[in-house]
């Protein structure tokens, strides 16, 4: 067997033959067009208008944020920009199926430029180019295959439209050679609960049926499994079904310490999904999601109706947004649009809306007045307001006075860089909670950019030095009185879970479909366990061995209860 490592997309594990996904039609040909300029300006119109239609159509079938992606893409197959650079390319006289193709192509490398987010959106637009130059091929769009049996999808990258409709009766899992954590396969793979893994350029090695185990927890697809590894890999998949099947009940340990289970939003469209399945309120909304395409600052207006809309889908339950972070991943062009050589330690987060005050308070305006309408109509949320990215004191002080000259009556800071962790207790001074963002705090701690591939392993927010960090808030919070919520992707990890728990956290924030597994497992630990597991890990000295440390640690109290 061997091991081949990508980045898992939630926690599930599936095992099957693999079926790879066609390979993308071969670029049109430069031979210069026998049908002249205007017959050929006809056939792309007529080609991009019908592609965009069929996305639209897709994505009315599909709904949720399948939905908006399809749209997304329909939008990029009308957009002005492109059909400009294809008319310049008809004028050299190239045929339709080439100009498309160069366009393409071009906008492409505009995206990849941008990197981040943007960056993210290169596949998607890929997806199109293929679509339209199909339709001008007349031959089918490369698509999903249907061997006749379920399979573990491979694929370069799976466009939106593909993934929006997959009939997941067939597909046990996917996996993708390129595409990161943010790319629209992961998304929509965890909105639907694919078991995926992203990013793993060995799979292109993989063969049509091969049978191999794609384990999204550990971020891994092993080839030529054994019986051993089928037989684990299907007992931990029957155990997330049955977790998955338990009744809905609020987070609690085993001696009934509750334990608020919250969910990451980016959209109030998330809303009646996690409702569903059972968060118990929002730890995370991330506001900046809203408003990563647009080129000038959101209205107080737009903000106000979507602050509402979240509000009111947890009427009377505690809803935690997050005011603007702009910077490194998720580039807001109105907040910080200069060059910086190393974006992720820059004009960032906090740090970027002290420079534009104006637009963070217009969007303390916009909350407070969405808080006071959904009052009004009787629809109100406890609303908890805090900052990204605070490092200083200095820094905690001042949103969290800001906030207070809003109305704003909980106000708190994001812990994600090591020196707020280390002045927690000065920190809580000022905040009313803090919120653990363990994806950045890993980040900083390990000093490995959190995007880059070459550096994955060392983002693993099991390492010590991240415990440490994490109990020294816990304890700071414990002193002073003040909640500590988690809601960093390591708060969706079961058995991390139970360790968080025992460092001192009080609440937990993740993505809704990550909602049963964490319950059910937090059911099966006293508070008293959780601190000897949290122990064990903190006790390690590296992020495997802390891993290993707990699941023993687990183990021994498992079978002291028996
Ligand atoms: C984090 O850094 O852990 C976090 C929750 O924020 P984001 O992932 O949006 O940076
Ligand atoms: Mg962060």
């Amino acid at each position: 067997m061997a091991q081949l490592r990508g980045v898992g997309i939630g926690l599930g594990v599936a095992h099957g033959p693999v079926a790879r996904m066609a390979a993308p039609l071969p670029a049109p040909e430069d031979t210069p067009s026998a049908l002249g300029g205007e017959q050929e300006r006809a056939r792309v119109q007529e080609a991009l208008e019908a592609v965009a239609r069929e996305l639209e159509q897709r994505g009315a079938q599909a709904g949720g944020a399948a939905q908006e992606v399809l749209e997304a893409q329909a939008m990029m197959a009308e957009d002005p920009t492109l059909t400009d650079e294809v008319d310049a390319s008809l004028a050299q006289g190239k045929t339709a199926e080439r100009a498309v193709h160069e366009a393409f192509a071009s906008f492409r490398a505009q995206l990849e430029a941008v990197g981040g987010y943007l960056g993210e959106r290169a596949a998607d637009l890929d997806d199109v180019a293929q679509r339209v130059i199909a339709r001008l091929q007349g031959v089918p769009a490369p698509g999903v295959p249907e061997p006749g049996h379920p399979f573990v999808l491979v694929a370069k990258d799976l466009a939106p439209a593909d993934t929006a409709l997959l009939d997941l009766d067939q597909v046990l899992a996917l996996v993708t050679t390129e595409g990161g954590p943010t790319s629209h396969t992961a998304i929509l793979a965890r909105e639907k609960g694919i078991v995926a893994v992203v990013g793993s350029a060995g799979a292109a090695g993989l063969a049509d049926g091969e049978t191999v185990i794609v384990d999204a927890a550990a971020g891994a697809v092993t080839t030529e499994p054994t019986d051993d590894e089928l037989t684990r890999a299907k007992n931990r998949a029957n155990a997330r079904a049955a977790a998955a099947d338990a009744p809905i009940t609020d987070g609690a340990l085993a001696d009934g310490t509750a334990v608020p289970l919250l969910a990451n939003l980016g959209n109030p469209a998330g809303a009646a999904e996690a409702v569903a399945l059972g968060a118990e309120g929002v730890g995370l909304f991330r506001t900046e999601f809203l408003f990563l395409s647009a080129s000038s600052a959101p209205t107080v207006e737009q903000q106000r109706a979507s602050y509402a809309e979240l509000l009111a889908a947890f009427a009377g339950k505690k809803v935690v947004v997050r005011v603007l972070d702009a910077g490194a991943d998720k580039p807001l062009p109105f907040l910080n649009d200069a060059h910086e050589e190393n974006p992720a330690l820059g004009l960032r987060g906090l740090r970027a809306l002290r420079a534009s005050e104006d637009i963070l308070r217009e969007q303390l305006t916009a909350l407070a007045e969405a808080d006071a309408q959904t009052r009004k109509a009787g629809s109100g949320a406890d609303l908890w307001v805090m900052a990204p990215m605070v490092s200083t004191v200095d820094e905690a002080e001042y949103f969290t006075a800001i906030a207070r000259e809003y109305g704003i009556r909980t106000a708190g800071v994001m812990v994600e860089v090591p020196s707020s962790a280390l002045m927690a207790e000065q920190i809580f001074a000022h905040a009313d909670f803090a919120s653990i963002g363990t994806n950045d705090l890993t980040q900083y701690t390990l000093a490995a950019d959190r995007l880059l591939g070459s550096v994955a392993g060392y983002q693993d927010p099991w390492h010590p030095a991240v415990l440490r960090l994490i109990r020294d808030v816990g304890a700071a919070g414990a002193k002073t009185g003040k909640p500590v919520g988690i809601c960093g992707e390591a708060a969706a990890d079961p058995l991390l879970a139970v360790v968080l728990v025992g460092l001192g956290a009080t609440s937990l924030s993740m993505a809704p479909t990550a909602l049963a597994d964490v319950r059910a497992t937090l059911l099966t630990y006293s508070l008293d366990d959780a601190q000897r597991v949290a122990e064990a890990a903190l006790a390690a000295t590296d992020a495997a061995t802390a891993r290993e440390a707990a699941h023993a640690a687990s183990v021994s109290q498992k079978e002291r209860m028996q």
